[in-house]
């Protein structure tokens, strides 16, 4: 799932290219893709790109005349640079964002349609866009403390909780938490000041690292290879393989679909995390997949007339 730095970078490519011109049309292929029925596509046509900004997760598409397309790319989908007018021909092409020299089209991998746009025309409107979530490269360490206190979970959830952090999903906060040497299913009550403040410096810098990396390799063109894993990184998607710190074979905690990875020696003071002693500590505490946290949430209406889209 695309998280802050993936999404940052989007955005401010975006902007780059596409901030200050005109939107010839939104083309919008897949019927699942539009969850939001008081704003037509068709309102888009012509209307100047004033910015993209990233809200949580999502990406805010503000066009003159107080409308907005709210994108929610969920795990599997991919914003790519194509020739003006590209064909959406293939079953991933969901929708296009044409501009005088090129498209901007949006795939979905796989079959399932996750990826949400809600056109709204409202500024008030992009409040329920907004979990509540702290902002991570924002927020002071003792905000920081006061946000992972205000409810006993594990370090994990706290994270990728969108209404406790803002951004953070799967990949980074497995960076995240082997930067900052703690178990990821620590709970957030037994965390002493100086890990909170170790968490919360570890945080920054993992999504500062990564966001500059994924900004250098997009340099002046698109990130075109958004991914969640990446050779450089120390234990996401890397079980078996060495610690880049100790080289003690990265473990996981597998559960449902949800994989998390993590360095014993680095993390667990040697200890093995069972699966299955684990899902006694996590039942309740963990979705079953870090999708369905998303979708849990995603908002019901987006109308302030009270029409549900
Ligand atoms: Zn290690």
């Amino acid at each position: 799932m695309p998280e802050l730095p993936d999404v940052e970078v989007y955005a401010q490519r975006l902007n780059a290219l596409y901030a200050g011109r005109p939107l010839q049309q939104l083309r919008i292929k897949s019927v699942f893709l539009l969850r939001s029925a008081e704003v037509s596509p068709g309102a888009l046509a012509g209307k100047r790109l004033r910015n993209v900004t990233r809200l949580g997760k999502r990406l805010v598409w503000a066009f003159d005349g107080s409308l907005y397309a709210v994108l929610h790319l969920m795990i599997a989908g991919r914003l790519h640079r194509k020739p003006p007018g590209a064909v959406l021909g293939s079953k991933q092409a969901l929708a296009a964002w044409d501009f005088e020299d090129s498209s901007i089209v949006l795939t979905e991998a796989g079959s399932k349609r996750r990826a949400s746009l809600y056109l709204v025309d409202d500024e008030r409107l992009l409040e329920q866009f907004d979990r509540g979530g702290l902002e991570p490269l924002a927020c002071s360490s003792e905000q920081f403390a006061q946000r992972m206190r205000l409810e006993n979970r594990t370090l994990k959830r706290a994270l990728t909780d969108p209404r406790l952090m803002s951004g953070i999903g799967n990949a980074y906060s497995d960076e995240m938490l082997h930067r900052a040497q703690l178990s990821p299913v620590k709970l957030t009550s037994s965390l002493t000041d100086e890990e909170l403040e170790r968490l919360h410096s570890s945080m920054q810098q993992t999504l500062i690292v990564w966001r500059d990396r994924l900004r250098e390799a997009a340099a002046d063109g698109f990130p075109e290879k958004v991914t969640a894993f990446h050779p450089q990184m120390a234990v996401h998607g890397r079980y078996g393989q060495p610690c880049p710190v100790c080289a003690t074979k990265v473990q996981r905690i597998r559960h449902a679909n949800n994989e998390v990875n993590y360095c014993p020696t680095c993390q667990t003071s040697g200890r093995l995390l069972a699966d299955r002693a684990l899902s006694r500590l996590l039942k309740g505490d963990w979705p079953k997949t870090l999708e369905e946290l998303e979708e849990l949430k995603q908002p019901k209406a987006v109308s302030p007339r009270g029409v549900s889209g």
